[in-house]
């Protein structure tokens, strides 16, 4: 990532906002204050971008980001920050969701944080899941804020979330997750990879 450029691009509740967009999209998804606009941001290696998804009007929306290269100007890639869920009724919450779901061809992944110390998936991760599941939309889980728990509880906290979002989601889940942390950037390089292997870039 490092010769490409991130932008932020634009804020949207509605399918024509952005369905102009044709490049592979990935989407960041989870419960508030799981630490996305952290890790987004050095996905992105851009610091300014969390002050962006931070912003009033920008924490209900899609929050849509540009990735380009002047190597491969053809070959831009979209990253996409969902609002974090928790805050707002399920209902309300889900249905711009719904609809970007279940219509978003160019969605190629979708990364499902869940903080390491929390330790399980809680009723909207699953139902989350369900939704991704019925819309086979590829989805890997993201174990964020790892630096906060030792190694060994590490590996079971990640068995025991991947084998719950399997159970929910047999075939949309990716088997593998990935641990990160913002403050150490563990994962980073990880995440990045599997953006670029699932663009096709
Ligand atoms: P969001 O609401 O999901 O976008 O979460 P933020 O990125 O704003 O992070 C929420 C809180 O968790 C902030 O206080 C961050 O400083 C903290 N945080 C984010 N990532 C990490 C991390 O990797 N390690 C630790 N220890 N704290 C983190």
């Amino acid at each position: 990532f490092s010769q490409r450029d991130a932008k932020f691009l634009f804020t949207a509740t509605k399918p024509e906002q952005y369905k102009r967009l044709s490049n592979p999209e990935f989407t960041f998804a989870g419960r508030s204050n799981v630490g996305k606009s952290s890790l987004i941001s050095a996905v992105l290696r851009s610091q300014s971008l969390v002050k962006t998804s931070k912003k009033p009007g920008h924490t209900s929306t899609l929050n849509f980001f540009g990735l380009t290269s002047s190597t491969y100007p053809e070959s831009a890639i979209t990253v996409v920050d969902m609002p974090g869920y928790g805050f707002r009724s399920r209902d309300d919450w889900g249905q711009f969701i719904m609809e970007y779901l279940s219509t978003r061809k160019e969605l190629k992944r979708v990364f499902l944080l869940v903080e390491a110390k929390v330790g399980e998936l809680k009723t909207t991760d699953l139902s989350f899941l369900e939704l991704v599941e019925h819309h086979n939309v590829p989805t890997q889980l993201l174990l964020t804020k790892t630096d906060k728990l030792k190694r060994t509880d590490l590996n079971i906290v990640s068995g025991k979330v991947l084998r719950a979002a399997m159970d929910v989601a047999p075939t949309a889940v990716v088997p593998e997750v990935i641990c990160c942390s913002y403050k150490t950037k563990v994962g980073v390089d990880a995440i990045q990879e599997a953006i670029l292997r699932a663009s096709g870039v």
